[in-house]
């Protein structure tokens, strides 16, 4: 008997089980990333057959014994295959937050998932598993002794190999994001929240501080900054509005920058502790109201501190930053209204996608003022000036929300400061690189822009004076936390008055 011959029905098993996982599973991860031409398709289509194999070892060592394979991959094929239609139909991310909800059954309720095409996709799933129970039961040979069973370790060797080469490539998409969210919901925190005294109080009781933490944007792409080009044709011509140039910090990535933004930690720390206290923490002991409107998925690292808000609202919170239909940041405008209006001592923090890649995402059509714009997520097939005018165009978005945020503050008439400050900066083509958490200067270079009304001057002359002073000096990321813990004066609690920058002897 020749070799095909003999594993032909477990070739063709195979064969057949994996055509209908890439379909139902990992296809819908690569449905939605944007491409434009012969060569995009062809390498994102190289990777998805890479991630398929990868798989295929899997599923095979599944399929070895057939009380495993039949309770195991039925449980398996039916919860990544739910998974794959929210990827396909919404492009909802799969993450901690939607594992949560799906435990709550909370998911199906909020994004109204329930329709026709969904009871046809659950029918088709219950139908296609039965296809393929039926084709496992006429496999013949041992499939431990099969050689397809060298194909599988094989499989799974690719995962680990391309992994170690690039973290992430095969982990962020399904089927594998959703083993970790998995993991994830069942993991602890890894950081630890200090607890504050009660005598903790603030001086300065009468302050609201509207907190803008951005993403991506780099100083020296700012208009306010020096830049050519009109990325802040509103803040501009806005009085009242400074930017700092030169703030620093080496986090260049989104999780440690906004650790570090948030609480006592500094940027200088070699060792970073987990047992942090939170701004919001020490605001909560004071007569500060915490908010946080968020259009940004709660990562672990510091979702302690997001939580240790009054407050918390989070917007589009079933996509994560690396969904191509996230909401667009202006989303959070209607519940910072709401929020805003009611008291004149607190502290408001908006948690913006920004100009996090892929850019063409995060603006609506009028901010696209620099073209071409980038038409394929695959970089190497692109022009730095597509990209550089996409990334502009986010720029220009931002200063329509920054002046949005500040037209409201204003109406209150209230003692208020406005704060944008991004979490790094972003790499556009220095050094031949792109995106950020990579070593570079300019991403460790974010924006900071301040807006403060008229009353904050008129009663507080000496900070606000101090704050326009140290716009130019070189200020790190250290200087939020004990800035605003100065700003309201708190007492009986230690901090770093001499990083505040509303003191002018400091920079
Ligand atoms: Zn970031």
């Amino acid at each position: 008997m020749n070799f095909f011959k003999k594993y032909k029905q477990q070739i063709y098993f195979h064969l057949i089980l994996n055509l209908i996982v890439a379909f139902c599973i990992t296809l819908s991860s690569y449905y939605h990333i944007p491409l434009s031409g012969f060569k995009d398709y062809l390498i994102y289509f190289i990777h998805f057959l890479l991630l398929q194999f990868s798989f295929f070892g899997i599923l095979y060592f599944l399929s070895i014994n057939k009380y495993i394979f039949y309770v195991g991959f039925s449980i398996l094929f039916i919860s990544l295959s739910f998974l794959g239609f929210y990827k396909y139909s919404l492009d909802l991310s799969v993450t901690k937050s939607m594992i949560e909800a799906i435990s709550e059954t909370s998911l199906l309720v909020s994004v109204d998932l329930i329709s026709i095409p969904f009871i046809a996709y659950v029918l088709f799933v219950g139908l296609v598993l039965y296809f393929v129970i039926k084709k496992y039961k006429k496999i013949k040979v041992n499939q431990l002794k099969s050689p397809l069973i060298i194909l599988a370790i094989l499989g799974i060797a690719t995962y680990f190999i391309i992994e170690s080469y690039r973290h992430n490539t095969f982990k962020s998409r399904l089927p594998y994001v959703a083993f970790n969210s998995v993991i994830e919901f069942f993991e602890e925190d890894h950081i630890q929240l200090l607890p504050i005294n009660n005598n903790v109080k603030a001086i300065v009781n009468d302050i609201n501080f509207i907190f803008i933490l951005g993403e991506s944007v780099r100083a020296d792409h700012i208009q306010l900054n020096g830049y050519n080009r009109e990325t802040s044709p509103k803040l501009s011509k806005r009085k009242n509005v400074i930017s700092y140039s030169d703030l620093y910090t080496p986090l260049t990535h989104t999780v440690a920058s906004v650790k570090q933004l948030l609480t006592n930690q500094s940027v200088n720390d070699v060792v970073k502790s987990n047992e942090v206290y939170s701004l919001f923490s020490i605001l909560n002991a004071t007569d500060y109201k915490t908010s946080w409107i968020g259009n940004s998925t709660i990562v672990k690292s510091y979702a302690p501190i997001i939580r240790s808000n009054k407050n918390v609202e989070l917007i589009d919170k079933f996509r994560s930053i690396m969904s191509f239909n996230k909401a667009l940041d202006e989303e959070m405008l209607q519940p910072f209204d709401s929020v805003l209006k009611t008291t004149k001592n607190q502290f408001i923090t908006l948690h913006m996608t920004g100009s996090h890649w892929w850019y063409e995402n995060r603006y609506s059509d009028e901010f696209r003022k620099f073209t071409p714009v980038t038409d394929s997520k695959h970089i190497p097939s692109l022009e730095a000036e597509q990209i550089i005018n996409s990334y502009d165009n986010t720029l220009v978005y931002l200063d329509n929300f920054i002046d949005t945020v500040i037209s409201s503050v204003e109406k209150t008439h209230t003692k208020s400061i406005v704060m944008y400050v991004s979490d790094h900066g972003e790499i556009l083509g220095e050094g031949g690189k792109w995106l950020h958490a990579q070593e570079s200067e300019v991403s460790k270079n974010p924006a900071m822009i301040v807006w403060y009304s008229d009353e904050l001057f008129s009663a507080y002359p000496k900070s606000v004076s101090a704050l326009i002073k140290n716009k130019e000096k070189r200020v790190s990321a250290d200087f939020f936390y004990h800035s605003i813990l100065d700003l309201i004066q708190v007492q009986n609690f230690d901090y770093d008055k001499e990083k505040s920058i509303f003191k002018e002897e400091n920079y």
